[in-house]
């Protein structure tokens, strides 16, 4: 097990929340640890904040329909891993994972409110499987940004939206730190 430790930025969004992670179960599995954090490199700290472990448990994967490759639990702040797909699906699916993570903890209710009502009804679903909720969607775009891709194609409001009130880090569009 690893507990990642980085140095705080001090960012506009001020004292950030300490980062206690750890990444557990990755040791001789197909995904190793190293790729775990490499990984998590272009994810910004602040987006990290609450989360508690990254895991591979694939005992438990029986107990999930084969589709699912992993899943946010949000009442243990995880992100476990049922199954491991090859990297760049692992990439993609963990980066998804996180964006649930920011949608439920990191940003505000004001932008949570603003992403439902609006960049959602002007765009498309970034993939089809975005098309299944809110969340989803968000999810999807959130780890295409974070990935330098474009969000989606019939919509620069979703662009926009990412770069400037998830990624942007000002104080207004995170939620109050101490509720991590
Ligand atoms: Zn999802």
């Amino acid at each position: 097990m690893r507990h990642i430790q980085r140095r705080q930025q001090s960012t506009a969004f001020g004292a950030a929340a300490a980062l206690h992670l750890s990444i557990a179960g990755f040791a001789g599995a197909c995904i190793s640890p190293e790729e775990v954090l490499m990984a998590l490199d272009p994810v910004p700290d602040h987006h990290l904040a609450g989360l508690r472990r990254i895991e591979f448990s694939p005992e438990e994967a029986r107990c999930c329909p084969p589709s699912v490759v992993a899943a946010y639990l949000q009442r243990e702040r995880c992100i476990c891993f049922y199954r491991l797909p090859a990297w760049p699906m692992f990439r993609h699916v963990l980066h998804h994972e996180i964006g649930h993570h920011v949608f439920a903890l990191i940003i505000s209710s004001k932008v949570k409110t603003q992403w439902t009502q609006r960049a959602v009804r002007r765009g498309a679903p970034a993939s089809a499987y975005g098309a299944t909720s809110v969340g989803e969607d968000f999810a999807e775009c959130y780890a295409r940004h974070l990935r330098g891709e474009p969000v989606d194609s019939a919509s620069a409001a979703k662009e926009a939206f990412m770069r400037e009130l998830v990624f942007s880090g000002a104080p207004w569009t995170l939620k109050e730190q101490q509720l991590l």
